[in-house]
């Protein structure tokens, strides 16, 4: 409304002065007692501005002894300036308009400093030979009204952008993509400085720092904040948790409030909030609004803890704690169009377990298990980050190497060979001793089609190995 009255009186200053102006002052309108008790302020002015007469709620609204308006102009008592619009621009549109009047709601500031909305009707008032004598301005109060409004036009923009924010949470399926996008909508919506995301480790019962914004270089997380008392008091109430702070390098104070992200009474972290100390009061209502989005996020850390279960139930061996043969098989066809596309040296081993259906047979099930997984923990200790181990079939092990030559190959081969077999394998009978057979295949190889082929080749090398009296490498 405020913008749409500046649009209309742009403009209209020198209309203005064109006015018609009565020849003699028009006579006042006698305002009845009963119009002093009206919680509206009604004003007859001249075309001037100045007041003829006016009821006690008008020099209530404005804030002013009654008495004082006597003689006195519109003008000194409000600071229209401040808005660019003057008494002249209204009463000009008031005339001009179809029907005499004007309505229009108005933030005005009042001399004493104060300021207020009003929704003001202004009505022209005419003689005989239709000279405007006088205007009649009736004026309420609405500043709780706006307020409230304004304020409700606030929660609007809130829960629109807790709306996307939940939208926003519930595609993302992966932690690595939900814990900073849960930290970046929880700082926006709390407007506040700083923020962190902890995951709750409930083997170690301690706090692991995954994502942070702005929490500066010193901050460590939130294990150094919470003594272990406090820690059991969260783990009971699940409430917002305030912890007050001073920046090292700054020396300013923080406030930090964490919130437990739990979900089914289960913690699964704490998204922690940094406000500098002078943002004042956090408002409940965007409290409650962070609680709800607090809410949503746990439950969807909750849904991505669950499907990196899932995740990892099918692809891993849960023997041997490493992929099985699907989806190891997945991954190395990517590598291995990679490595062909560029023409880069990458090898595959076989790994089989020599005579392990004796060890099985002199020692149990149960033992032959428990060697498999030595063995597959003992070669995962062994090989690079980027390398892929995999279980290939029953006792049989198949591991990629990228960016890896015959020669390299060779020696991890010789090197996994060579651990296996002086490894003492515990078992209730006592120690054994485990060896295991290496056939291996290296790209380039222009002979080689596929991936598929390419394990063909270790399998035979695999093969040879045997034939060769096992424990041993062997190359295609
Ligand atoms: P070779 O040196 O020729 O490889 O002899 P081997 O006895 O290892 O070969 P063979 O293929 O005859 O036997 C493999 C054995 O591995 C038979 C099977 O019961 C055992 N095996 C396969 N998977 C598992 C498993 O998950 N646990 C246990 N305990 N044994 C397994
Ligand atoms: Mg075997
Ligand atoms: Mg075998």
């Amino acid at each position: 409304m405020h913008t749409e009255a500046q649009e209309l009186f742009a403009g209209l200053a020198t209309e203005s002065s064109k006015l018609d102006m009565p020849p003699t002052p028009a006579l006042p309108i006698a305002v009845p007692p009963i119009f002093d008790n009206l919680v509206a302020g009604i004003v007859q002015l001249d075309p001037q501005g100045n007041y003829i007469a006016y009821n006690r709620y008008w020099s209530t609204l404005l804030r002013v002894p009654h008495e004082s308006l006597h003689g006195a102009n519109v003008r000194t008592v409000f600071d229209s300036s401040l808005h660019g619009i003057q008494w002249a621009d209204l009463a000009a549109l008031a005339c001009r308009s179809r029907n005499g009047s004007l309505q229009l709601s108005q933030h005005l500031r009042r001399y004493d400093g104060s300021s207020l909305w009003v929704s003001l009707a202004l009505t022209t008032l005419r003689d005989e030979h239709d000279n405007v004598t006088s205007f009649l301005a009736v004026m309420l109060d609405i500043t709780e009204q706006i307020e409230t409004e304004q304020l409700l036009r606030q929660r609007l923009r809130e829960l629109n952008a807790l709306r996307m924010a939940m939208n926003e949470l519930a595609d993302k399926l992966e932690l690595d993509d939900l814990l900073p996008t849960i930290l970046r909508h929880a700082v926006d919506l709390l407007h506040a400085t700083s923020g962190e995301i902890s995951l709750y480790d409930s083997v170690q019962q301690t706090f692991r720092l995954h994502s942070q914004i702005n929490m500066g270089t010193d901050y460590t997380g939130l294990h150094d904040l919470l003594s272990p008392a406090e820690l059991t008091e969260l783990h009971r109430t699940y409430e917002p948790y305030l912890v007050q702070q001073t920046d090292q390098a700054t020396g300013l104070g923080m406030m930090l409030i964490c919130f437990p992200l739990a979900y089914n009474e289960q913690l699964h972290g704490i998204l922690t909030l940094g406000f500098k100390s002078e943002r004042g009061m956090i408002r409940s209502g965007e409290l409650g609004l962070l609680q709800m989005f607090v809410r949503q996020a746990a439950a969807s850390i909750a849904n991505a803890f669950l499907f990196a279960e899932v995740q990892h139930l099918a692809t891993t061996d849960t023997l041997m704690d490493i992929y099985n043969r699907r989806h190891f098989l997945l991954l190395a066809e990517r590598i291995y169009i990679q490595a062909q596309q560029q023409n880069a040296p990458l090898a595959i081993l076989m790994i089989d377990v020599d005579h392990f259906k004796l060890v099985n047979d002199q020692y149990g099930h149960q033992v032959g298990d428990h060697v498999l997984q030595q063995i597959a923990a003992l070669i995962k200790q062994m090989i690079r980050v980027e390398d892929m181990c995999g279980r290939y079939g029953g006792e049989e092990l198949i591991l990629l190497l990228p960016n890896t030559s015959v020669a390299q190959a060779q020696a991890v081969a010789e090197r996994i060979r060579l651990r296996i077999a002086t490894y003492a394998f515990t078992a209730d009978a006592g120690v054994l001793n485990i060896t295991t057979s290496i056939g291996l295949a290296c790209l380039p190889d222009p002979t080689i089609p596929d991936l598929d082929a390419l394990i063909k080749r270790a399998d035979t090398a695999l093969y040879a190995a045997k034939q060769a009296g096992r424990n041993c490498v062997m190359v295609s």
